[in-house]
């Protein structure tokens, strides 16, 4: 069963050749196989999942289902879901169990989805390779000694090793693509504001959205399909209308233009990948694509500016864990102060800590001016950048990543060397734009991902070419030999 797609597994559902429990055990089964290997997640919902697959099958027997109805999926552990822990890999919310449903979690059990967990992720959503969890590395199915990308690592894992047929993740310079591309499957990152942010722990509020990492660009359209849309819960929610993603992947092929921004191919992307991209270009090509040159002017400072704004924001967004409120609390204090400073000392690990001084070193008197405003100048001309290239282009294609998936602890004391992991992905969070990875081949037998990124609210055009892309070759049908 684990081998189908959850496209494929909603139409065995709907016709009734499988049902949402046994689907659910089946899925089940496999988590409690094989996650001791990888740590894909932090907590297992074993009993209300059954309970939610039961309820699923009410339905399908009466005929009011979605398409997601007794689907298995997870969520990565920075959504709100009442009643479940809810850490954000961080020993500060450990203990914290929410008093309410995200917006994407409700959203997807309201259309029968199946939840059996909550995925394993950076603390915090801050890191590329899902290392810096309280609850240890996640291990990447593809090989146990390399990292499966971050921060959503955990539902990378869970998806490339089959213990679940889609997973939330959220992506605020890459956390979907780029573990996505490490991992071997398809991540979605949509325009910023299509999906709601409401019950999400806020990272960099201004980056942050919600998206999904599936086999395929198919099941993407499915999920996205419940996931997307207006919340007044979300004062950043688009409230443009909803369109059709799963139909418009139907409507016939038409030429487009693919602009390669000729700065992604610099000294840092891998040979193999480097090839692997290529090889990809040319079946767009073999379908009529245009393929131009473009040249993305400020991109290089993306990674610079990236890490001003997203630290500024993070070191605001994170002064709310205080141990007063909820969380973890130190214990034995004799004042406020030292409330604060243990409470904060013992709870966040250190890339946390890291980005927390980083904020509000940029967003101090004497340096705001210089470092946050500045970032700000730039982070607008990046996306000028982007706007001007899709006055002639309809998508832009190049690497996911500089290199496969790398060792475990490999890049950890050097946070510059892991930073650079995102080097390709962050211009369209800085610009807002949605973007995906898709599976393209193989470098040293490790995966590799295409990304596609697209003008604003392009989701449905960008979800069809790249389903165009799976419709022509087979790598997103690749699975690690182990979890086959
Ligand atoms: N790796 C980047 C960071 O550490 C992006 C993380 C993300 O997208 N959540 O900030």
């Amino acid at each position: 069963m684990h081998d189908r797609t959850l496209a494929l597994l909603a139409d065995d559902l709907a016709a009734r050749r499988v049902s949402a429990v046994e689907l659910t055990e089946h899925f089940l089964q496999r988590i409690e196989q094989f996650d001791a290997q990888l740590n894909a997640f932090v907590t297992v919902t074993r009993d209300e999942a059954l309970a939610q697959a039961a309820v699923a099958d009410k339905r399908l027997a009466a005929g009011n289902a979605t398409p997601l109805t007794g689907i298995p999926i997870a969520h990565k552990d920075i959504f709100c879901t009442q009643g479940v822990k809810t850490s954000c890999g961080s020993k500060i919310l450990d203990n914290f169990i929410s008093p309410y449903d995200a917006t994407v979690v409700s959203r997807l059990r309201d259309a029968g989805a199946v939840m059996l967990g909550k995925t394993n992720m950076d603390e915090f959503a801050m890191g590329s390779s899902s290392e810096t969890s309280f609850y240890g590395a996640v291990r990447n199915p593809w090989d146990h000694e390399l990292v499966p990308g971050g921060s959503s690592g955990g539902s990378a894992a869970a998806v490339a090793a089959r213990m679940v047929c889609g997973a939330t993740g959220t992506d605020t310079g890459g956390s979907i693509r780029q573990p996505a591309s490490l991992s071997g499957i398809t991540g979605f990152k949509p325009t910023y504001g299509r999906v709601s942010r409401y019950g999400m722990v806020a990272f960099a509020s201004s980056l942050d959205q919600a998206g999904t990492l599936t086999r395929t660009a198919e099941d993407a359209a499915l999920m996205m399909q419940v996931m997307a849309g207006f919340d007044e819960r979300d004062s950043t929610a688009l409230t443009d209308p909803v369109p059709a993603f799963s139909s418009a992947l139907e409507t016939p092929w038409q030429t487009i233009t693919i602009g390669v921004p000729e700065n992604f191919f610099d000294d840092g992307l891998d040979e193999g990948s480097a090839q692997a991209i290529r090889d990809a270009l040319r079946v767009f090509e073999r379908l009529g694509a245009t393929i131009k040159d473009v040249h993305l002017e400020h991109v290089h400072l993306s990674v610079p500016v990236y890490y001003v704004v997203a630290s500024a924001e993070a070191s605001s967004n994170l002064s709310r864990f205080d141990g007063v409120r909820y969380g973890h609390r130190a214990e034995n204090i004799d004042n406020l102060t030292e409330l604060y400073m243990r409470t904060r000392g013992e709870g966040f690990g250190a890339e946390v800590k890291r980005r927390i001084l980083t904020g509000t070193y940029v967003l101090s008197a004497g340096y705001y001016d210089a470092y946050y405003l500045q970032a700000q100048k730039v982070r607008q001309l990046i996306s000028d950048d982007f706007a001007r290239a899709f006055a002639d282009v309809d998508f832009l294609m190049g690497p996911t990543t500089p290199t496969p998936a790398f060792g475990i602890g490999q890049k950890m004391d050097d946070p510059i060397q892991m930073y650079l992991n995102d080097i390709y992905t962050i211009g369209a969070n800085l610009a807002g734009l949605p973007a995906l990875s898709v599976p393209c081949g193989f470098s040293g037998g490790l995966p590799v991902g295409l990304q596609l990124i697209g003008a604003h609210l392009s989701e449905p055009a960008l979800l069809k070419v790249a389903h165009y892309f799976q419709l022509e070759t087979d790598w997103h049908t690749r699975v690690p030999a182990a979890y086959a």
